[in-house]
């Protein structure tokens, strides 16, 4: 009986453990993609072609007042 499969396995062995280290560092990428992927989903009802009472173009006003709020406050400081 012949085995090569020590050879295809050697080849592997420095990227293997490398994996295992950047795979404890994927948790918060997730956040961020469902996030991304959220807005890009509800920035496409901006364009006005919805109905009237859209439930999605409702949730991208929400989303809009709560992401620009910071922005809308002016800082005590600068008075
Ligand atoms: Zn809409």
């Amino acid at each position: 009986m012949k085995s090569n499969r020590s050879t295809t396995e050697n080849t592997n062995d420095g990227a293997g453990t490398a994996q295992a280290r950047v795979a404890c560092y994927t948790g918060p990428a997730p956040l961020k993609e469902v996030m991304f992927e959220q807005l890009d989903y509800l920035v496409a009802h901006n364009s006005g072609s919805c109905p009237n009472g859209c439930p999605e173009c409702a949730r991208l006003e929400h989303i809009k007042f709560w992401l620009l709020e910071p922005f809308r406050m002016v800082p005590a400081s600068v008075r």
